[in-house]
C-alpha cells in the first residue's frame, strides 16, 4: 500500500472547510512521503460542483455518488470508503473529524483492523511509521502515536491547517457504491439541521460569542443572542449552559463539544475551564468578558473586560449599532 487518500466531506453543493484544511495536511504528508494523494468524494447528489472545490492538486479525484448516502446511515459510510480503500490501496487515510466521521472511522477501522487516530493535529512519517499527534487530558499534553495497520486511518481537527489551494489534477472518476443490504435495525424518522442560534455553524464562523454560567439564567440568553445578532455572529456555550437546556448541546463548544476555530472568539460570563479552553485553541483573538478580574479565561484572552456582563453587553451592542448605522 502506497500513497494517502484523503475524504471530503461535503456541505450542501460544496465540500466543508475541515476536508480543504485535511487536504492541505495530506499534501504535506505526500511530500515528505514522496507519495501521490487521492482525493475522495461522497455523497448523494451531483457532486460536479463539490468537485470543482476539492481540486487540490491530487493525482485522481474519485466520486462515490450514490442515493444510498442521502441519509447518513453508518455501514453505508463504511461500505464506501472501504471500496476506496480496495481501489486506492493507500498507505494513510486522512478525513476530517466530524460528528460523521467519529461514528463510522471506528467501525470502519474494526472491520478491516486497522489503527485509527482521532482528532490529529499533525501526522508525520517518522523511522517508527506514520505518527499521528494529538492532544489529550484537556489539552495537557501532546501525545504521538505511531499508528499501525495498513492503511494508517486518521481524522484531522479543524483549524489547525490552512485550506488547501485550488490546483487542477489527474482525472476525476465516478465509482459505484456496492449494493448494500437494508439495515433492519436503523430506520431513519427525521434529519435535524444543526446550526448556531445566528444560523452559522460554529465551525465555519468567523466571530462567535459564547456565554457561561455566569449569564445566570435561561432569561438572560437574550443578551448573548443580542450582541451575536448585533455582530453577525454565532453563539456558543460552555457545557452548565448546555446541560442547563438554555440552549441546544450542539452550540456547547469544549473538550466535549464543537472545536472551534473563528477570528474572533467572545466569552461572556466563562470562566475558562481547560475543557473549556481544549475547544477554543485555534481562535485568533480571545475577548472575556467576567466580572472575576482572577478567572482563568483572562490568561487566554487578548483582551478583557471585568465588569458584569449585563453592563457591558447592551452598551457593547449600541456602540455597534452606531458604528454600522
Ligand atoms: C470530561 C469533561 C469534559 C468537559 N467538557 C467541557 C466542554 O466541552 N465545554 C465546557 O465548556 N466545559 C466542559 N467541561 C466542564 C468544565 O470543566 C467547566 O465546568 C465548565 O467549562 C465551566 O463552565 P462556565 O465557565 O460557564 O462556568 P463557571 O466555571 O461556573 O464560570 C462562570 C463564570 O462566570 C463569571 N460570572 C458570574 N457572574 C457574572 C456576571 N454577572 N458577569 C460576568 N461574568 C460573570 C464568574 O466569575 C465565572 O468566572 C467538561 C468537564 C469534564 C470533566
Amino acid at each position: 500500500m502506497a500513497g494517502i487518500l484523503v475524504i471530503a466531506e461535503a456541505a450542501g453543493t460544496g465540500v466543508t472547510r475541515e476536508s480543504l484544511e485535511t487536504a492541505s495536511l495530506a499534501m504535506r504528508l505526500a511530500a515528505a512521503m514522496q507519495q501521490p494523494v487521492c482525493g475522495a468524494l461522497l455523497g448523494a447528489g451531483d457532486l460536479a460542483n463539490a468537485a470543482a472545490q476539492f481540486q487540490c492538486g491530487f493525482s485522481a479525484l474519485l466520486l462515490v455518488e450514490s442515493p444510498q448516502l442521502a441519509t447518513y446511515v453508518a455501514q453505508q459510510y463504511v461500505a464506501a470508503v472501504q471500496s476506496l480503500i480496495a481501489k486506492v490501496q493507500p498507505a494513510v487515510v486522512l478525513f476530517p473529524h466530524t460528528a460523521k466521521s467519529r461514528d463510522w472511522a471506528p467501525r470502519l477501522a474494526a472491520k478491516i483492523g486497522s489503527g485509527l487516530v482521532l482528532d490529529c493535529v499533525n501526522v508525520t512519517v517518522e523511522q517508527e511509521g506514520v505518527t499521528a499527534s494529538k492532544p489529550m487530558y484537556g489539552g495537557g499534553v501532546l501525545a504521538k502515536l505511531v499508528v499501525h495497520g495498513d492503511p494508517a486511518l486518521v481524522s484531522v481537527r479543524a483549524g489547525i491547517f490552512e485550506c488547501a489551494q485550488l490546483s487542477s489534477g489527474g482525472a476525476v472518476e465516478r465509482m459505484e457504491l456496492p449494493q448494500l443490504a437494508a439495515h433492519p435495525g436503523i430506520q431513519h424518522l427525521e434529519s435535524i439541521s444543526i446550526e448556531g442560534a445566528g444560523g452559522q455553524r460554529l465551525k465555519d464562523a468567523k466571530t462567535i460569542i459564547s456565554g457561561g454560567r455566569g449569564i445566570g439564567e435561561k432569561d438572560n440568553w437574550h443578551f448573548i443572542v443580542e450582541a451575536a445578532a448585533a455582530l453577525g455572529a454565532a453563539v456558543g456555550c460552555s457545557r452548565p449552559v448546555a446541560d442547563a437546556g438554555w440552549v441546544s448541546s450542539s452550540s456547547q463548544v469544549g473538550l466535549s463539544g464543537a472545536l472551534v476555530a473563528p477570528d474572533i472568539y467572545i466569552a461572556v460570563g466563562i470562566s475558562g475551564a481547560i475543557q473549556h479552553l481544549a475547544g477554543i485553541s485555534s481562535a485568533k483573538t480571545v475577548i472575556a468578558i467576567n466580572n472575576d478580574p482572577e478567572a482563568d479565561i483572562f490568561k487566554r484572552a487578548d483582551y478583557g473586560v471585568v465588569d458584569d456582563f449585563k453592563e457591558v453587553l447592551p452598551a457593547f451592542v449600541e456602540r455597534i449599532k452606531q458604528l454600522r448605522s
